[in-house]
């Protein structure tokens, strides 16, 4: 499902819907590539982001990140999505994510993995 298919807030018009998960999604970007965002590859082959805080991601989940970064990320960005799959010994899984299974960092950065919510 698109992350920018409708707005996300009262009032919101779908165009900034959409500009507000582009910015966050550079976000993400620029974290990957400077170190504040790390890229985590599960187990099942789910992706999690960590490093930027559930009051900035503008309700946008870690598999519309995966899904934008992939589609429009930087070189960067997407050399550290493989090197956490590189890190996971496995690839992501698009049918893994796509089913919504997602990850939750705690405060020590473990990840607990679920399937949808
Ligand atoms: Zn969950």
């Amino acid at each position: 499902m698109p992350c920018d298919s409708k707005p996300f807030r009262p009032q919101q018009t779908l165009a900034e819907r959409k500009e507000e998960v582009r910015r966050t999604v550079e976000k993400f970007a620029r974290g990957l590539a400077d170190g504040t965002v790390k890229a985590v590859v599960g187990p099942q082959g789910a992706i999690a982001f960590t490093g930027v805080p559930n009051s900035e991601r503008n309700g946008v989940t870690d598999s519309c990140v995966y899904r934008r970064l992939l589609a429009t990320g930087s070189a960067m960005a997407r050399q550290q999505i493989a090197r956490a799959e590189q890190l996971a010994g496995r690839r992501v899984d698009q049918k893994v994510v796509a089913g919504g299974t997602h990850g939750h960092f705690d405060s020590n950065g473990n990840v607990s993995w679920h399937k949808g919510h």
